[in-house]
């Protein structure tokens, strides 16, 4: 068999290369700079860590995410390859430790922290060493157009420039938008790199955006059909993050909590017990996640609208790592867009950047801002706006995502939008300005409040004709005839009619809408088929409690031992000797020794019973 094939298979338990892995290797291989644009899940790391087998020399990985070096280096010691990560997690005794190892040539593999670069025991070190390959994962934070720029990536060359030869550097990232892998080739200075962006589609994720009139109500709902998978909600606030986690806790759900604002101690035991899958579903901000490798997840579901579509694919797609068929569903309300602005408009992360540099990183974010919104209104296939956003061509219908599922009916919403223009018109005339959308919806809908009132706004003839709607469906009509053109939004969000209205009111005019049949959406969510049917099978649940036993005994995740997909594959192959547990996916020679004996005999008693 080939070398590159053999390690694959024997370090990894791989049979095959994922797409854009194999191109990417090779080039490496024969010492020519890469740049991998591939979504989270991907496959990235792979296209490090086999060449890191290969060379020569040492491989240097550089990457801003501390728990992600940790994992990393876990799972590949766990594979039988020797690794380090360097970075400010270490007492400065474990740091001369590991710099001593290093210098005896006892890695492969080492992880760095782009701020330990340039510290004298590091840069020492490494200068007399023979370093091969330089990977620089997350690449786009060398960009200011990127989502995580971090001013320290710009030093890479610099740092590059210092070892005595040049060695081959390759660039990984998921984000794909033309300004950032520009800024990343530049910046880096990568010389005539293979490039590959790979699909970044997702196939085993469904993806969904619904807007509830409760929230709570409905992540109640979504999380008691998942009783018994692990998942992750993501909130946009810290207190968002307390108040879901306590009524999630208090219903009896088995949650934890991840925020910056809580101290360390509990946020590493809150992430362990998630991981360790001691908890089951983890709420949190999305200071939770970067890096974490769990393969696990089932679903993703967010409590209120992300930033950028970058940052809800990338939270969005720690969903089913593993393969397995998972959920990624967006509660929406239009509330969750004002909080993004001001989480945009108040963000403290850029205070190292100069003005100028804080001034096109808030355009750029307010950019992506208005994309995040449109995926959240849009009727067309969800997952063709992400890949279409990422630059990639594709199909109208996916039909695995709400939008697609979903069946849909055409409703003659003519004698309503004339309300809503009427109303429209109304305020306007009547207070000399025009008003945003929530008025409206509490115009329409005949609300008492007392701001109403003061303006006398409930002496108009539309105040409350719509009473019998929910303020949600008034919001979404209103702004499908936004988006239709019925109305016009100025730079306040304030609304006005336009000629195409006013056709509509002299009855010239028909509008039409494609609504979702929400009663069969339930139905729906429970029928769809979720994950292998090994997972459900007596066989499948044995081999998890063995996992979570060796995880325990071994003190490391479950997932480092084996994936949910590895386990899949076990069950439905049924290996009973140390040669055919080896054919399982994921299963390489290392685990095989350490593992295949105690697997193997909970198949045979399995099958000896049945
Ligand atoms: P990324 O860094 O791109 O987000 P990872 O490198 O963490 O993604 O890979 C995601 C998952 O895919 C991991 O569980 C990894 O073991 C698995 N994987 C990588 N390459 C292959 C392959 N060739 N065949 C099967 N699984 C793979």
């Amino acid at each position: 068999m080939e070398r590159i094939k053999e390690l694959l298979t024997k370090y990894f338990g791989y049979e095959d290369f994922r797409t854009g892995q194999r191109e990417l290797i090779d080039a490496v291989l024969s010492s020519r700079d890469v740049f991998g644009i591939m979504p989270t899940g991907g496959g990235k790391s792979m296209c490090y860590q086999l060449p890191a087998l290969m060379l020569h020399g040492i491989t240097l990985v550089i990457s801003p995410l501390i728990s992600l070096m940790k994992d990393q280096v876990l799972s590949l010691k766990n594979a039988g390859i020797s690794a380090a990560f360097v970075n400010s997690s270490l007492t400065p005794e474990q740091l001369r430790k590991v710099y001593g190892y290093m210098a005896d040539r006892r890695y492969k593999i080492i992880y760095v922290a782009p701020e330990r670069l340039f510290t004298e025991g590091f840069l020492d070190t490494v200068r007399q060493l023979e370093i091969s390959f330089i990977a620089v994962d997350e690449a786009h934070c060398i960009s200011q157009w990127g989502q995580d720029f971090r001013p320290g990536y710009l030093k890479i060359p610099q740092f590059i420039a210092m070892l005595p030869s040049r060695p081959v550097v390759g660039a990984f990232t998921a984000t794909a938008t033309r300004s950032v892998t520009e800024d990343i080739k530049k910046h880096l200075g990568l010389k005539n790199p293979l490039m590959t962006v790979t699909g970044f589609d997702r196939p085993n994720l469904y993806f969904d955006v619904i807007s509830p009139e409760d929230k709570m109500k409905k992540l109640i709902s979504l999380l008691s059909e998942r009783e018994d998978k692990s998942g992750i909600v993501y909130c946009s606030t810290r207190k968002d993050v307390e108040r879901v986690e306590e009524t999630l806790r208090i219903r009896g759900f088995s949650v934890t909590r991840y925020h910056a604002g809580l101290d360390i101690e509990e946020r590493r035991q809150n992430q362990d017990d998630f991981i360790f899958d001691r908890k089951s579903i983890m709420v949190a901000t999305n200071a939770f996640g970067m890096g974490i490798d769990k393969s696990n997840v089932s679903f993703v579901f967010h409590y209120n609208m992300p930033k950028s579509l970058e940052a809800y694919y990338q939270e969005a797609g720690r969903a089913g790592r593993d393969g397995e068929n998972a959920d990624c569903i967006l509660l929406f309300s239009p509330g969750d867009i004002m909080t993004a602005k001001f989480l945009i408009n108040n963000s403290s992360d850029n205070e190292e950047l100069t003005e100028e540099q804080k001034m096109t990183v808030l355009e750029a974010d307010m950019s992506r801002l208005r994309e995040m919104e449109s995926y959240c209104k849009t009727k067309g296939c969800l997952r063709r706006c992400l890949l279409t956003y990422f630059g990639q061509k594709a199909p109208d219908n996916c039909c695995n995502c709400g939008n697609c599922r979903e069946e849909t009916e055409t409703v003659d919403i003519t004698d309503i939008s004339d309300i809503i223009f009427t109303c429209v018109f109304e305020i306007k005339k009547h207070l000399g300005y025009a008003l945003g959308v929530t008025f409206l919806t509490k115009v329409l809908k005949g609300s008492r409040e007392s701001k109403l009132l003061e303006m006398s706004l409930h002496t108009l003839s539309s105040y409350g004709r719509l009473s019998v709607m929910s303020a949600s469906e008034i919001r979404r009509i209103t702004d499908f005839l936004v988006f239709e053109g019925y109305l016009r939004k100025n730079e306040f969000d304030a609304l006005f009619i336009t000629e195409k209205a006013v056709e509509v009111n002299r009855g010239n005019e028909s509008v039409y809408m494609e609504m979702r049949k929400t009663a069969e959406r339930g139905k729906k969510e429970k029928t769809k088929k979720s994950g292998a049917n090994a997972e459900d099978s007596r066989l499948y649940e044995l081999l998890r409690q063995k996992r979570l036993e060796i995880a325990k005994e071994e003190n490391v995740p479950a997932y480092i031992i084996f994936s949910n997909a590895t386990l899949s594959d076990m069950a439905k192959k049924a290996p009973e000797t140390y040669e055919q547990f080896l054919t399982v996916t994921g299963v390489g020679q290392v685990k095989a020794d350490l593992y295949a004996d105690e697997f193997t005999k909970i198949i045979k008693k399995y099958a000896s019973e049945t």
